[in-house]
């Protein structure tokens, strides 16, 4: 088969084997053939969100982290990084900014900060669940036992955001240090699956070490687990952590990605993600021409969001964070692309 024909396979059945999305991903696609998968993921995309861009309010709740991954600039080596954690008053006080503003879904997202308790985290997710019985509430809190996964359900939260990160354990053990196990996250993305939230995973492309193969295998991996949603987003170097020196990923390699998840998954709700809009000025509506079907931008208080730094240059003002609606409606009507405020479940198409 051709590349043409494999990307109408792809769309037909949503799935290839490995070495045929191997030829998906290697950079030896013809520009109309790397087009062409860009047109249908985003003609898929338009026949299941129309052109309408769900928004969710990204919160970055505390920047202490307990793990060591590599890649982070949060991690708990940095001695560098001020940390900083907020109050439930902050927190709730950044929802009633968002709520005012039309957000409908928070995001709370953090490093592993072991004095935030699993008691903590329901209390507050019990809380903003009582204020905005309206808005869903996605979880992006690293790694927890069953019983604390449940708590938070129990609570209210509907949504959690857990990259598997690799799927391949001699990669994910370049990436992490050996105190952190492959195994214990794809327990927690099982016992999140079957607690019935809405579950995100993902890769970052042009990490470390990935090969092709490693992304075919992440494909394949995701085809089994069903995510409702996926984070894709380019690796970028945070300068003090040990992978400094190493290379961005590659916009091109990130956009095919997300096409070619679109394709295998058309119902699923995919973020252009801040990474992207930080490696490239358009990132974000490369991203959403892709295939993508939601921003998230920062809620966070402006004055601690420089410190939220998973990478070095990371984009959390202007039209990346939720004062900038504005210029974010303005870029995104350039391309025919329209902000909804629903509340966008999975099932909700
Ligand atoms: N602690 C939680 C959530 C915060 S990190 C967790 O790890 O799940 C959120 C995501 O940021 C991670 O999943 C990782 O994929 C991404 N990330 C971290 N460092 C990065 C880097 N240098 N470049 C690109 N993405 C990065
Ligand atoms: Fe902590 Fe998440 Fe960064 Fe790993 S990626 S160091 S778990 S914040």
């Amino acid at each position: 088969m051709n590349p043409i024909e494999l990307i109408d396979k792809l769309e037909q059945d949503h799935i290839l084997g490995h070495s045929d999305f191997l030829r998906l991903l290697s950079g030896n696609l013809l520009p109309d053939e790397a087009l062409y998968l860009k047109q249908r993921a985003r003609e898929v995309t338009d026949r299941t969100f129309g052109r309408k861009v769900r928004i969710r309010g990204l919160i970055e709740i505390t920047n202490v982290c307990r793990n060591n991954c590599l890649y982070c600039g949060l991690r708990k080596d940095n001695r560098i990084l001020k940390r900083y954690t907020l109050t439930d008053d902050e927190i709730l006080g950044c929802c009633k900014t968002g709520h005012d503003m039309g957000f409908r879904t928070f995001v709370l997202q953090g490093g592993e900060n072991p004095a935030i308790t699993a008691e903590k985290v329901t209390n507050l997710v019990s809380a903003i669940h009582d204020r905005y019985p309206d808005s869903a509430i996605t979880l992006s809190l690293g790694e927890w036992d069953d019983y604390s996964l449940k708590m938070f359900r129990d609570a209210g939260a509907t949504r959690y955001l857990l990259r598997h990160e690799t799927i391949n354990p001699a990669h994910y053990s370049r990436l992490h240090p050996d105190e952190m196990s492959r195994d214990n996250r794809l327990r927690c993305l099982d016992t999140l699956k079957q607690l019935g939230y809405q579950t995100g995973t993902g890769i970052i492309v042009g990490s470390p070490f990935q090969t092709l193969d490693n992304i075919a295998e992440d494909l394949l991996f995701m085809r089994d687990l069903k995510p409702e949603m996926i984070g894709i987003g380019p690796f970028l170097p945070h300068s003090l952590t040990p992978f400094s020196s190493y290379r961005a990923g590659d916009l091109d390699l990130t956009l095919r990605i997300i096409s070619i998840l679109r394709l295998m998954f058309p119902h699923a709700n995919i973020p252009s993600t801040t990474a992207l809009a930080t490696l490239h000025e358009n990132g974000r509506c490369l991203g959403l021409l892709a295939g993508a079907n939601v921003v998230m931008p920062n809620l966070s208080p402006p004055d601690m969001r420089n410190q939220y730094s998973l990478y070095d240059n990371k984009a959390a003002f202007g039209a990346e964070s939720a004062e900038g609606l504005k210029a974010l409606s303005s870029q995104l009507a350039k391309n025919n692309l329209y902000i909804t405020t629903e509340k966008g479940d999975y099932s909700d198409v």
